[in-house]
């Protein structure tokens, strides 16, 4: 895949799109080498233990009963079948009650995207989402579990990296509160799958409450902060989440007859060429998903490229992948085939909504 190609296909897509200003920005991007956009994240708190080597225990909430690793990304909840979307990171100053005080800070510039002061409505309590764009990225950072959201914060307002949001705390609407000592902040980043999701919801679960409209939790989905504040550390100016995203360990690929959905534009730097369908017209896109569903590579495919006629279709999984990440269940065997679960299944229906 050459870069010239990559870009050739992504005019493609650009050229399907309505609003001209958004198509010349997003030909700008695409135009422009990656390492002049890369913005790195600051850690959202001032606990910094994630960069010493025996730090784990500093940095991450654990469970009850449970060691650190439970406070990290993955499937690290319920024996392994529960999957936790963030990282779980532990105050370092409280007040004489025992109450946290630590700042929360802004993860990257960007702007404020969602606010929850309702903690009733969310096992997230008081809760913010910032909207970055990184490498041409959309990328959403998420706060959660805070004592307090800074009073003149609402949707819109532009934010500075390490600028101030909140104060860390255990606010949550789930019947077992936090306690005192597993106050944490609850830190997402998070790819947004479909600005249709409200719409979606309500066809596909009718009667279901959505209380957060396209800011539902089946909206987002996670990437590993650890695994990008380390490649960080480790690659100084040069680290590049793009690269970070597009190498993602493939736990399988699916084939969807549909050509015109939100991820496309969204996320075009990780839509790669082909000329064969360039050429003969694109009639669908092969995806990759890495454990956690997150569409990391799109490949347009033409009509004689594509087996079969149902819109969605399972192509491959990596079954040692699965084997190690099982707990998103989006695929299963059955007797010696694979299948999309219904939870795979859904995920697919709501990207290409
Ligand atoms: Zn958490």
């Amino acid at each position: 895949m050459n870069g010239l190609g990559e870009r050739r296909n992504s005019l493609i897509l650009i050229c399907r799109m309505s609003l001209a200003v958004k198509t010349a920005l997003l030909l700008l991007l695409t135009l422009l080498p990656a390492e002049l956009l890369a913005q790195p994240f600051v850690l959202p708190s001032p606990n910094r233990a994630i960069y010493d080597p025996e730090g784990a225990t500093k940095y991450f909430a654990p469970t009850p009963g449970r060691d650190w690793r439970s406070g990290t990304f993955g499937c690290v909840r319920s024996e392994g079948w529960q999957m936790h979307e963030g990282i779980d990171i532990l105050p370092v100053s409280r007040d004489k009650k025992g109450e946290p005080t630590d700042q929360v800070w802004a993860a990257a510039d960007g702007t404020v995207a969602y606010l929850n002061r309702k903690i009733a409505l969310s096992n997230y309590g008081n809760y913010i989402i910032l909207k970055h764009t990184i490498e041409g990225l959309e990328v959403y950072s998420l706060y959660a579990h805070l004592n307090s959201i800074r009073s003149d914060l609402k949707i819109g307002v532009p934010v500075k990296a390490r600028e101030v949001i909140g104060v860390l705390g255990r606010t949550a609407n789930t019947r077992q509160a936090i306690t005192k000592d597993r106050a944490h902040l609850h830190f997402e980043l998070n790819f947004l799958v479909n600005d249709r999701f409200s719409q979606w919801h309500k066809s596909y679960l009718p009667g279901q409450r959505n209380d957060h409209g396209d800011w539902n939790g089946q909206n987002l989905i996670a990437i590993d902060p650890l695994e990008v504040f380390k490649g960080q550390q480790k690659d100084g100016s040069r680290y590049s989440l793009l690269n970070y995203v597009r190498n993602q360990t493939e736990l399988c690929r699916i084939m969807v007859r549909d050509t015109k959905f939100p991820w496309l534009a969204r996320y075009i730097r990780l839509v790669r060429r082909n000329p064969i369908a360039e050429k003969n017209g694109i009639a669908g896109y092969e995806i990759a998903l890495n454990y956690n569903g997150l569409p990391f590579q799109l490949i347009p495919r033409s009509e004689l490229e594509i087996p079969g006629k149902a819109r969605i279709q399972l192509l491959s999984v990596n079954a040692a992948e699965q084997a190690k990440h099982p707990c998103r269940k989006l695929v299963a065997k059955k007797g010696a085939q694979w299948e999309l679960t219904a939870t795979g299944q859904k995920l697919i229906e709501l990207l290409v909504y």
